[in-house]
Protein backbone atom coordinates (compact mmCIF):
# COMPACT_ATOMS: atom_id res chain seq x y z
CA UNK A 1 0.00 0.00 0.00
CA UNK A 2 1.53 3.35 -0.70
CA UNK A 3 2.05 6.02 2.08
CA UNK A 4 -0.67 8.66 0.15
CA UNK A 5 -3.62 5.48 0.14
CA UNK A 6 -2.22 4.32 3.78
CA UNK A 7 -2.82 8.49 4.72
CA UNK A 8 -6.12 8.51 2.99
CA UNK A 9 -7.55 5.05 4.42
CA UNK A 10 -6.20 5.71 8.08
CA UNK A 11 -9.37 7.47 9.25
CA UNK A 12 -11.70 5.14 7.86
CA UNK A 13 -10.43 1.65 9.60
CA UNK A 14 -10.06 4.14 12.91
CA UNK A 15 -13.92 4.45 12.60
CA UNK A 16 -14.88 1.08 11.25
CA UNK A 17 -17.72 0.62 14.14
CA UNK A 18 -17.05 -3.13 15.07
CA UNK A 19 -13.88 -5.40 16.08
CA UNK A 20 -12.96 -8.30 14.28
CA UNK A 21 -14.13 -10.26 16.62
CA UNK A 22 -17.36 -8.98 16.44
CA UNK A 23 -17.84 -8.90 12.95
CA UNK A 24 -16.93 -12.44 12.70
CA UNK A 25 -19.47 -14.92 10.84
CA UNK A 26 -20.82 -17.41 13.47
CA UNK A 27 -19.92 -20.45 13.44
CA UNK A 28 -22.71 -23.19 12.82
CA UNK A 29 -22.93 -26.83 14.59
CA UNK A 30 -25.39 -29.01 13.55
CA UNK A 31 -25.81 -32.22 16.12
CA UNK A 32 -28.31 -35.45 14.88
CA UNK A 33 -29.17 -37.90 17.38
CA UNK A 34 -29.85 -41.43 15.75
CA UNK A 35 -33.02 -43.15 16.61
CA UNK A 36 -33.81 -41.32 19.73
CA UNK A 37 -37.93 -41.32 21.22
CA UNK A 38 -39.77 -38.18 21.11
CA UNK A 39 -40.22 -38.74 25.21
CA UNK A 40 -36.60 -39.41 25.97
CA UNK A 41 -34.66 -35.86 26.61
CA UNK A 42 -35.20 -34.08 29.96
CA UNK A 43 -37.07 -31.14 28.13
CA UNK A 44 -39.52 -33.27 27.03
CA UNK A 45 -40.48 -34.79 30.98
CA UNK A 46 -38.27 -37.83 30.91
CA UNK A 47 -37.66 -39.09 34.09
CA UNK A 48 -35.59 -42.12 34.16
CA UNK A 49 -32.63 -40.51 31.55
CA UNK A 50 -31.36 -37.69 32.83
CA UNK A 51 -30.01 -35.33 29.97
CA UNK A 52 -29.04 -32.03 31.72
CA UNK A 53 -26.20 -31.40 28.82
CA UNK A 54 -29.22 -30.95 26.03
CA UNK A 55 -31.69 -29.26 28.46
CA UNK A 56 -29.14 -26.54 29.15
CA UNK A 57 -28.62 -25.97 24.92
CA UNK A 58 -32.19 -25.96 24.98
CA UNK A 59 -32.67 -23.84 27.65
CA UNK A 60 -30.02 -21.44 26.37
CA UNK A 61 -32.18 -21.46 23.21
CA UNK A 62 -35.49 -22.41 21.63
CA UNK A 63 -36.89 -25.29 21.53
CA UNK A 64 -39.59 -26.75 19.08
CA UNK A 65 -42.01 -28.92 19.48
CA UNK A 66 -42.96 -29.53 16.59
CA UNK A 67 -40.22 -30.37 15.24
CA UNK A 68 -40.06 -33.07 12.45
CA UNK A 69 -38.03 -34.54 9.85
CA UNK A 70 -38.35 -35.25 6.24
CA UNK A 71 -37.66 -38.98 6.52
CA UNK A 72 -38.67 -41.78 9.20
CA UNK A 73 -35.44 -43.33 8.36
CA UNK A 74 -31.60 -42.53 8.98
CA UNK A 75 -30.23 -42.18 5.38
CA UNK A 76 -33.15 -39.83 3.95
CA UNK A 77 -33.04 -37.37 6.79
CA UNK A 78 -29.31 -37.26 6.61
CA UNK A 79 -30.32 -36.36 2.43
CA UNK A 80 -32.64 -33.81 3.43
CA UNK A 81 -30.67 -31.92 5.86
CA UNK A 82 -27.25 -31.53 3.79
CA UNK A 83 -29.16 -29.96 0.89
CA UNK A 84 -32.71 -28.23 2.53
CA UNK A 85 -34.96 -30.26 0.03
CA UNK A 86 -37.13 -33.04 0.48
CA UNK A 87 -35.00 -35.64 -0.50
CA UNK A 88 -37.66 -37.36 -2.58
CA UNK A 89 -37.22 -34.22 -4.68
CA UNK A 90 -34.08 -36.32 -6.20
CA UNK A 91 -34.72 -40.24 -5.93
CA UNK A 92 -33.25 -40.63 -2.12
CA UNK A 93 -36.17 -41.92 -0.69
CA UNK A 94 -34.63 -44.89 0.99
CA UNK A 95 -31.54 -45.90 2.80
CA UNK A 96 -28.65 -46.40 -0.21
CA UNK A 97 -27.26 -49.58 0.07
CA UNK A 98 -23.88 -50.30 -0.92
CA UNK A 99 -23.83 -49.97 -4.69
CA UNK A 100 -21.21 -47.34 -6.08
CA UNK A 101 -24.56 -45.02 -7.49
CA UNK A 102 -26.41 -45.23 -4.26
CA UNK A 103 -25.63 -42.60 -2.50
CA UNK A 104 -26.42 -38.60 -2.12
CA UNK A 105 -26.30 -37.73 -5.55
CA UNK A 106 -23.51 -36.18 -7.00
CA UNK A 107 -25.78 -33.59 -8.91
CA UNK A 108 -26.78 -32.19 -5.37
CA UNK A 109 -24.59 -29.44 -3.47
CA UNK A 110 -24.51 -29.89 0.98
CA UNK A 111 -24.39 -27.04 3.28
CA UNK A 112 -20.82 -28.02 3.52
CA UNK A 113 -20.27 -27.58 0.16
CA UNK A 114 -21.98 -24.03 0.37
CA UNK A 115 -20.18 -22.82 3.71
CA UNK A 116 -16.66 -24.31 2.83
CA UNK A 117 -16.88 -22.07 -0.90
CA UNK A 118 -17.83 -19.68 1.57
CA UNK A 119 -14.53 -19.90 3.94
CA UNK A 120 -16.31 -21.96 6.40
CA UNK A 121 -13.66 -24.69 7.61
CA UNK A 122 -15.90 -28.24 7.62
CA UNK A 123 -16.25 -31.28 9.54
CA UNK A 124 -18.45 -34.15 9.47
CA UNK A 125 -17.45 -35.90 12.43
CA UNK A 126 -19.59 -39.19 13.18
CA UNK A 127 -21.78 -41.23 11.16
CA UNK A 128 -22.65 -40.70 6.92
CA UNK A 129 -24.76 -43.15 5.59
CA UNK A 130 -25.16 -41.34 2.58
CA UNK A 131 -22.80 -43.44 0.34
CA UNK A 132 -20.04 -45.63 0.66
CA UNK A 133 -18.20 -45.45 -2.62
CA UNK A 134 -15.39 -42.67 -3.45
CA UNK A 135 -17.13 -40.54 -4.98
CA UNK A 136 -19.94 -39.73 -2.00
CA UNK A 137 -16.93 -39.97 0.59
CA UNK A 138 -17.48 -36.67 2.77
CA UNK A 139 -14.14 -35.08 1.83
CA UNK A 140 -15.60 -34.87 -2.03
CA UNK A 141 -18.99 -33.41 -0.67
CA UNK A 142 -17.99 -30.18 1.02
CA UNK A 143 -16.25 -31.49 3.88
CA UNK A 144 -12.35 -30.84 5.26
CA UNK A 145 -12.26 -33.01 7.67
CA UNK A 146 -14.11 -36.54 8.44
CA UNK A 147 -13.60 -38.51 11.10
CA UNK A 148 -16.37 -41.11 11.69
CA UNK A 149 -17.80 -44.03 9.52
CA UNK A 150 -19.45 -44.75 6.13
CA UNK A 151 -22.34 -46.76 6.36
CA UNK A 152 -26.20 -46.45 9.01
CA UNK A 153 -24.36 -48.15 12.51
CA UNK A 154 -21.46 -48.94 14.06
CA UNK A 155 -20.29 -50.76 17.19
CA UNK A 156 -19.20 -48.66 19.98
CA UNK A 157 -16.13 -50.42 20.81
CA UNK A 158 -14.79 -51.85 17.89
CA UNK A 159 -12.14 -49.14 15.75
CA UNK A 160 -12.62 -51.27 12.47
CA UNK A 161 -14.78 -49.10 10.14
CA UNK A 162 -14.38 -45.99 11.60
CA UNK A 163 -11.87 -43.38 9.49
CA UNK A 164 -9.66 -40.42 9.91
CA UNK A 165 -10.23 -39.10 6.33
CA UNK A 166 -9.28 -41.91 3.96
CA UNK A 167 -7.46 -43.79 6.42
CA UNK A 168 -8.56 -46.22 8.98
CA UNK A 169 -8.77 -44.20 12.38
CA UNK A 170 -6.98 -47.56 14.37
CA UNK A 171 -6.86 -47.78 18.09
CA UNK A 172 -8.98 -45.54 20.05
CA UNK A 173 -6.48 -45.55 22.77
CA UNK A 174 -7.35 -42.73 25.02
CA UNK A 175 -11.13 -43.20 24.23
CA UNK A 176 -12.32 -46.81 23.73
CA UNK A 177 -16.01 -45.85 23.23
CA UNK A 178 -17.31 -44.08 20.08
CA UNK A 179 -19.37 -41.64 21.35
CA UNK A 180 -16.74 -40.70 23.77
CA UNK A 181 -14.31 -40.30 20.74
CA UNK A 182 -16.52 -38.62 18.82
CA UNK A 183 -16.53 -35.78 21.75
CA UNK A 184 -13.34 -35.55 21.59
CA UNK A 185 -12.43 -35.21 18.28
CA UNK A 186 -15.02 -32.21 17.93
CA UNK A 187 -13.26 -30.85 20.67
CA UNK A 188 -10.09 -31.04 18.73
CA UNK A 189 -11.66 -29.61 15.69
CA UNK A 190 -13.23 -26.40 17.71
CA UNK A 191 -10.01 -25.71 19.27
CA UNK A 192 -7.91 -25.56 16.07
CA UNK A 193 -10.51 -23.57 14.50
CA UNK A 194 -11.13 -21.22 17.19
CA UNK A 195 -10.22 -18.19 15.49
CA UNK A 196 -11.79 -18.61 11.69
CA UNK A 197 -15.71 -19.65 11.20
CA UNK A 198 -16.21 -23.29 11.24
CA UNK A 199 -19.58 -25.56 10.54
CA UNK A 200 -19.43 -28.98 12.12
CA UNK A 201 -22.01 -31.47 11.42
CA UNK A 202 -21.53 -33.92 14.73
CA UNK A 203 -23.52 -36.96 14.06
CA UNK A 204 -23.81 -39.73 16.31
CA UNK A 205 -24.80 -42.71 15.97
CA UNK A 206 -26.06 -42.70 19.35
CA UNK A 207 -28.76 -44.10 20.34
CA UNK A 208 -28.75 -46.53 17.08
CA UNK A 209 -28.50 -50.17 17.57
CA UNK A 210 -26.11 -52.35 18.47
CA UNK A 211 -27.21 -51.84 21.88
CA UNK A 212 -23.72 -51.08 23.35
CA UNK A 213 -22.82 -49.09 26.77
CA UNK A 214 -19.39 -48.73 28.71
CA UNK A 215 -19.57 -50.34 32.62
CA UNK A 216 -19.80 -47.23 34.51
CA UNK A 217 -22.49 -45.84 32.90
CA UNK A 218 -24.96 -49.05 32.62
CA UNK A 219 -23.95 -48.76 36.72
CA UNK A 220 -25.48 -45.19 37.03
CA UNK A 221 -28.62 -47.24 35.50
CA UNK A 222 -29.00 -50.03 37.65
CA UNK A 223 -32.54 -48.78 38.55
CA UNK A 224 -33.94 -49.79 35.42
CA UNK A 225 -35.28 -53.26 35.32
CA UNK A 226 -35.80 -53.45 31.37
CA UNK A 227 -32.15 -54.44 30.20
CA UNK A 228 -32.39 -52.95 26.56
CA UNK A 229 -33.90 -49.21 28.26
CA UNK A 230 -30.90 -49.65 30.95
CA UNK A 231 -28.24 -49.85 28.13
CA UNK A 232 -30.41 -47.20 25.87
CA UNK A 233 -29.96 -45.14 28.84
CA UNK A 234 -26.43 -45.57 29.34
CA UNK A 235 -25.73 -44.62 25.44
CA UNK A 236 -28.35 -41.40 25.95
CA UNK A 237 -25.68 -40.51 28.42
CA UNK A 238 -22.92 -40.72 26.65
CA UNK A 239 -24.55 -38.56 23.93
CA UNK A 240 -25.50 -36.37 26.37
CA UNK A 241 -22.08 -36.10 28.09
CA UNK A 242 -20.44 -35.63 24.69
CA UNK A 243 -23.18 -32.64 23.83
CA UNK A 244 -21.50 -31.30 27.17
CA UNK A 245 -18.17 -31.35 26.08
CA UNK A 246 -18.83 -29.97 23.49
CA UNK A 247 -20.56 -26.66 24.66
CA UNK A 248 -18.14 -26.33 27.54
CA UNK A 249 -15.45 -25.82 25.03
CA UNK A 250 -17.22 -23.66 23.13
CA UNK A 251 -17.32 -21.49 26.33
CA UNK A 252 -13.71 -22.00 27.44
CA UNK A 253 -13.14 -20.68 24.02
CA UNK A 254 -15.23 -17.68 24.17
CA UNK A 255 -17.28 -18.86 20.88
CA UNK A 256 -20.62 -19.72 22.98
CA UNK A 257 -22.32 -16.59 21.77
CA UNK A 258 -21.06 -16.37 18.06
CA UNK A 259 -22.12 -20.24 17.16
CA UNK A 260 -25.73 -20.98 16.02
CA UNK A 261 -26.48 -24.63 17.34
CA UNK A 262 -28.74 -27.16 16.22
CA UNK A 263 -30.08 -30.26 17.65
CA UNK A 264 -32.72 -33.00 16.45
CA UNK A 265 -33.04 -37.10 16.24
CA UNK A 266 -33.04 -38.30 12.48
CA UNK A 267 -36.19 -40.05 13.36
CA UNK A 268 -38.45 -41.36 15.95
CA UNK A 269 -37.45 -44.55 18.53
CA UNK A 270 -37.64 -47.91 16.88
CA UNK A 271 -40.48 -48.82 18.78
CA UNK A 272 -42.55 -50.95 16.66
CA UNK A 273 -40.85 -54.93 15.12
CA UNK A 274 -38.90 -54.72 12.28
CA UNK A 275 -36.90 -51.31 12.87
CA UNK A 276 -34.12 -52.55 15.53
CA UNK A 277 -35.59 -51.98 18.72
CA UNK A 278 -33.73 -49.60 20.85
CA UNK A 279 -35.72 -49.33 24.09
CA UNK A 280 -37.04 -45.54 23.49
CA UNK A 281 -40.24 -44.44 24.04
CA UNK A 282 -41.84 -42.11 21.48
CA UNK A 283 -44.88 -41.14 23.98
CA UNK A 284 -47.12 -38.97 23.39
CA UNK A 285 -46.86 -40.18 19.76
CA UNK A 286 -47.47 -43.09 18.17
CA UNK A 287 -45.51 -45.14 15.51
CA UNK A 288 -42.12 -45.90 15.29
CA UNK A 289 -39.14 -45.14 13.41
CA UNK A 290 -40.03 -46.35 9.49
CA UNK A 291 -43.75 -45.07 9.59
CA UNK A 292 -45.11 -41.47 8.59
CA UNK A 293 -46.90 -41.46 11.63
CA UNK A 294 -45.64 -39.03 14.54
CA UNK A 295 -43.55 -41.39 16.09
CA UNK A 296 -41.44 -41.69 13.37
CA UNK A 297 -40.99 -38.57 11.93
CA UNK A 298 -41.31 -35.70 14.86
CA UNK A 299 -38.16 -35.83 17.29
CA UNK A 300 -36.87 -33.55 19.66
CA UNK A 301 -35.30 -30.27 18.02
CA UNK A 302 -33.90 -27.31 19.69
CA UNK A 303 -31.89 -24.47 17.49
CA UNK A 304 -29.37 -22.12 19.91
CA UNK A 305 -27.67 -18.81 19.35
CA UNK A 306 -27.25 -16.78 22.48
CA UNK A 307 -28.43 -13.17 21.44
CA UNK A 308 -29.87 -13.72 18.81
CA UNK A 309 -32.58 -16.62 19.03
CA UNK A 310 -35.05 -16.19 22.29
CA UNK A 311 -33.45 -18.46 25.10
CA UNK A 312 -35.83 -20.45 27.36
CA UNK A 313 -37.91 -20.25 24.53
CA UNK A 314 -40.74 -23.02 23.28
CA UNK A 315 -41.67 -22.84 19.48
CA UNK A 316 -45.41 -24.57 18.22
CA UNK A 317 -45.29 -24.02 14.75
CA UNK A 318 -44.01 -26.61 12.45
CA UNK A 319 -40.40 -27.01 11.80
CA UNK A 320 -38.31 -29.13 10.11
CA UNK A 321 -34.50 -30.41 9.26
CA UNK A 322 -34.83 -29.14 6.00
CA UNK A 323 -35.14 -25.72 7.14
CA UNK A 324 -31.62 -25.83 9.40
CA UNK A 325 -29.88 -25.54 5.39
CA UNK A 326 -31.30 -22.14 4.94
CA UNK A 327 -30.97 -20.67 8.28
CA UNK A 328 -27.29 -21.81 8.67
CA UNK A 329 -26.73 -20.33 5.05
CA UNK A 330 -28.68 -17.08 6.23
CA UNK A 331 -26.51 -16.75 9.80
CA UNK A 332 -23.73 -16.89 7.80
CA UNK A 333 -24.50 -14.26 5.49
CA UNK A 334 -24.41 -16.45 2.01
CA UNK A 335 -26.99 -16.47 -0.23
CA UNK A 336 -28.43 -19.77 -1.70
CA UNK A 337 -27.27 -20.93 -4.76
CA UNK A 338 -30.34 -19.12 -7.41
CA UNK A 339 -31.12 -22.85 -8.83
CA UNK A 340 -31.00 -24.33 -5.68
CA UNK A 341 -35.14 -24.89 -4.77
CA UNK A 342 -35.30 -24.94 -0.97
CA UNK A 343 -37.83 -26.54 0.66
CA UNK A 344 -37.09 -25.57 4.33
CA UNK A 345 -36.76 -22.10 4.75
CA UNK A 346 -34.67 -19.39 7.17
CA UNK A 347 -36.15 -20.15 10.97
CA UNK A 348 -34.51 -16.90 12.52
CA UNK A 349 -37.27 -14.51 12.19
CA UNK A 350 -40.01 -17.01 12.84
CA UNK A 351 -37.91 -18.18 15.94
CA UNK A 352 -37.40 -14.34 17.08
CA UNK A 353 -40.90 -13.25 16.37
CA UNK A 354 -40.52 -10.90 13.86
CA UNK A 355 -42.45 -13.20 11.57
CA UNK A 356 -45.64 -14.11 13.25
CA UNK A 357 -46.66 -16.28 10.36
CA UNK A 358 -45.98 -20.43 10.36
CA UNK A 359 -42.55 -21.31 8.60
CA UNK A 360 -44.75 -23.40 5.90
CA UNK A 361 -48.85 -23.61 5.07
CA UNK A 362 -47.99 -27.50 5.07
CA UNK A 363 -44.91 -30.29 5.51
CA UNK A 364 -45.14 -33.34 3.83
CA UNK A 365 -44.22 -37.08 3.66
CA UNK A 366 -43.59 -39.99 1.29
CA UNK A 367 -42.05 -43.43 1.71
CA UNK A 368 -42.65 -46.06 -0.66
CA UNK A 369 -46.65 -46.66 0.21
CA UNK A 370 -46.40 -44.69 3.09
CA UNK A 371 -47.36 -40.55 2.79
CA UNK A 372 -48.55 -37.61 5.39
CA UNK A 373 -49.28 -34.26 5.08
CA UNK A 374 -49.26 -31.79 7.93
CA UNK A 375 -51.70 -28.83 7.21
CA UNK A 376 -51.95 -26.08 10.48
CA UNK A 377 -53.62 -29.01 12.91
CA UNK A 378 -54.69 -31.82 10.74
CA UNK A 379 -53.05 -34.65 9.62
CA UNK A 380 -53.52 -37.12 6.77
CA UNK A 381 -51.60 -40.19 6.93
CA UNK A 382 -51.14 -43.50 5.26
CA UNK A 383 -48.63 -45.57 7.77
CA UNK A 384 -46.98 -48.88 7.76
CA UNK A 385 -49.46 -51.11 9.38
CA UNK A 386 -46.61 -52.80 11.23
CA UNK A 387 -47.18 -49.91 13.83
CA UNK A 388 -51.01 -52.16 14.89
CA UNK A 389 -49.34 -55.58 14.42
CA UNK A 390 -50.90 -55.95 10.94
CA UNK A 391 -49.26 -56.04 7.47
CA UNK A 392 -49.16 -53.52 4.37
CA UNK A 393 -50.32 -49.56 4.78
CA UNK A 394 -53.19 -48.48 6.63
CA UNK A 395 -55.99 -46.70 4.46
CA UNK A 396 -56.10 -42.90 4.67
CA UNK A 397 -56.89 -41.68 8.14
CA UNK A 398 -57.17 -38.12 9.15
CA UNK A 399 -56.15 -37.01 12.66
CA UNK A 400 -56.66 -33.56 14.38
CA UNK A 401 -52.99 -33.40 16.16
CA UNK A 402 -53.51 -30.17 18.23
CA UNK A 403 -56.47 -32.53 20.24
CA UNK A 404 -54.82 -35.37 19.80
CA UNK A 405 -51.08 -35.55 19.05
CA UNK A 406 -51.42 -39.33 19.61
CA UNK A 407 -53.10 -39.69 16.52
CA UNK A 408 -55.80 -41.86 17.86
CA UNK A 409 -59.05 -41.02 16.63
CA UNK A 410 -59.32 -41.37 12.80
CA UNK A 411 -62.06 -38.53 11.53
CA UNK A 412 -61.91 -38.88 7.79
CA UNK A 413 -65.39 -40.31 7.53
CA UNK A 414 -66.75 -37.02 9.38
CA UNK A 415 -64.40 -34.84 7.90
CA UNK A 416 -64.18 -35.62 3.89
CA UNK A 417 -63.92 -32.24 2.67
CA UNK A 418 -60.89 -32.05 5.01
CA UNK A 419 -59.40 -35.48 3.23
CA UNK A 420 -60.03 -34.13 -0.20
CA UNK A 421 -58.39 -30.78 0.69
CA UNK A 422 -55.35 -33.11 1.90
CA UNK A 423 -54.94 -35.35 -0.63
CA UNK A 424 -55.21 -32.69 -3.10
CA UNK A 425 -52.38 -30.67 -1.78
CA UNK A 426 -50.21 -33.51 -1.08
CA UNK A 427 -50.57 -34.88 -4.56
CA UNK A 428 -50.04 -31.35 -5.89
CA UNK A 429 -46.94 -31.58 -3.94
CA UNK A 430 -45.74 -35.24 -5.14
CA UNK A 431 -45.97 -34.25 -8.26
CA UNK A 432 -42.60 -32.12 -7.56
CA UNK A 433 -40.73 -35.77 -6.86
CA UNK A 434 -39.20 -38.44 -8.48
CA UNK A 435 -39.29 -41.82 -8.59
CA UNK A 436 -36.75 -43.26 -5.82
CA UNK A 437 -33.51 -44.23 -7.16
CA UNK A 438 -33.09 -47.52 -5.10
CA UNK A 439 -35.15 -49.53 -2.10
CA UNK A 440 -38.87 -50.19 -1.27
CA UNK A 441 -39.15 -48.89 2.07
CA UNK A 442 -40.22 -51.93 3.42
CA UNK A 443 -37.87 -53.85 6.07
CA UNK A 444 -34.54 -52.83 4.50
CA1 LIG B 1 -31.89 -43.19 12.51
Amino acid sequence: MSRCLALLLAPLLACAPLSAQETRRPNIIVIVGDDMGYADVGFHGCADIPTPHLDALAKSGTRCTSGYVSGPYCSPTRAGLLTGKYQTRFGHEFNPGNGPKQGLPLTEKTLANLLKAAGYRTALIGKWHLGSSADHHPQKRGFDEFYGFLGGAHDYFQPKGVFRGTDPAGKRDENPYLTDSLARESVDFITRNKNNPFFLYLAFNAVHTPLQADEARLKKYAAIADPKRRTYAAMMSAMDDAIGTVTSRLKDSGLDKNTLVFFFSDNGGPTMPGTTLNGSINKPLRGSKRTTLEGGVRVPFLAAWPGVIPAGAVYDPPVIQLDILPTALAAAGVAPPPDSKLDGVNLLPHLQGKEAAAPHPALHWRFGKQMAIRQGDWKLVRHDLAAEGAKGVSPTRLYHLKNDPGESTDLSEKHPDKVQELQTAWDAWNQGNTQPLWGSGLKE
